[in-house]
């Protein structure tokens, strides 16, 4: 099928923006994303097969998808990443692969991602400091991530940080992790905390808001310069004058951005999302498995697409109404 126009919500967004979590196992244990003790991962069968999740890329690619962005969990546990990296990189009219990672596992395969020709990696990185990394991660990775981090200065892939900020956690490396841009031309994002821990209960305010991080960097920048961001940029953008990179917020907990929202995510049990807060609106891999046609589930995917949620808060409001609060981890969702 030739590759359509992009397809518009019924809020008139256009849909072009696909994250794919390809697992929900990871090798870390953040503390914002899930327990000590992990979550209950999916049994295997319960996970997208690569044949799955190349034809859902596929048909939706066709409908209008230009970027796809695989996450998990850590993406790189799933044996075959490789392989499935290199099949959809095929797919004609998919412009862009981007991933997301932790970066423990990235290193050996950097040359590859750039022989396949991809976009752009996020690399999750918050704190500079080795103690505080283990203490939020709950691993011992430090080391190898940073070694990933000068591999892709080096590398041609253009690459962002993000780091989740947290009260009493890793406020101490807001400047720090600011600092890299100095010397290196890389975006590091700062995202607000969500209530994604795996956990729920977590009903406290948000501590650590846009706002107050914005006033934390312009205390220390006080000529810190905002810049254009791209038309469905989830981050404000800043730069601090003479310094080679920029600096992001994400409002991710006060959802500011919700009004020129492209994406949609698939988590990892196949489970369709057009909002972040929303509880799965479509369960694709259940029609998948009893043979739906690709003209089937491009009618479901139409359909989904056509009564979406305004934004995160009334996504969520439909999940309190339906007694869903968030217990999720982030982990299955993918970010
Ligand atoms: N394992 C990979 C990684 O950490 O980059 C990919 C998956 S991870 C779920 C994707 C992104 O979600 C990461 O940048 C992580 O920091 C972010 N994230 C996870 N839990 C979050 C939370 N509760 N609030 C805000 N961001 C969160
Ligand atoms: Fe793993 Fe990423 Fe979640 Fe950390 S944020 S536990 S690295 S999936």
């Amino acid at each position: 099928m030739d590759n359509e126009a992009p397809i518009y919500d019924n809020h008139g967004r256009p849909i072009t923006y696909l994250r794919l979590s390809v697992t929900d196992r990871c090798n870390l244990r953040c503390k914002y994303c899930m327990p000590a003790a992990g979550i209950n991962f999916l049994p295997r069968e319960e996970i997208l097969s690569y044949e799955e999740l190349e034809r859902i890329v596929r048909i939706l690619v066709d409908l209008g998808i230009s970027k796809v962005r695989i996450t998990g969990g850590e993406p790189f546990v799933r044996n075959d990443l490789i392989d499935f990296l290199e099949q959809i990189s095929r797919l004609e009219g998919l412009e862009k692969i981007a991933l997301t990672t932790n970066g423990t596992l990235l290193a050996p395969h950097i040359p590859t991602l750039e022989e396949l020709g991809i976009s752009s990696i996020n690399l999750s990185l918050d704190s500079l400091d080795r103690k505080r990394f283990e203490e939020i991660t709950r691993r011992d990775q430090f080391k190898k991530v940073m070694e990933t981090f000068h591999l892709l200065t080096e590398s041609s892939i253009p690459f962002k940080i993000n780091a989740v900020v947290m009260e009493n956690q890793n406020t101490e490396d807001i400047i720090p992790l600011a600092e890299l841009t100095r010397d290196y031309a890389v975006s590091v994002r700062f995202i607000e905390e969500m209530p994604f821990n795996g956990e729920g209960g977590n009903d406290s305010v948000l501590t650590w808001t846009h706002d107050k991080i914005l006033d934390h960097l312009k205390d220390y920048y006080p000529d810190l310069e905002q810049i254009q961001a791209g038309p469905h940029s989830t981050s404000t953008n800043y730069k601090v004058p003479g310094y080679r990179g920029k600096l992001g917020i994400i409002a991710a907990f006060s959802r500011t951005f919700c009004g020129t929202c492209n994406r949609i995510r698939i988590d990892a049990q196949g489970t369709l999302k057009t909002c972040l807060y929303d509880s799965g609106v479509l369960n694709i891999k259940k029609f998948i498995r009893d043979g739906a046609t690709d003209a089937e589930i491009i009618k479901l995917f139409r359909h989904t697409f056509a009564n979406r949620a305004k934004d995160g808060f009334e996504a969520e409001q439909r999940r309190k109404e339906n007694h869903n609060p968030i217990r999720e981890s982030m982990s299955l969702i993918g970010g």
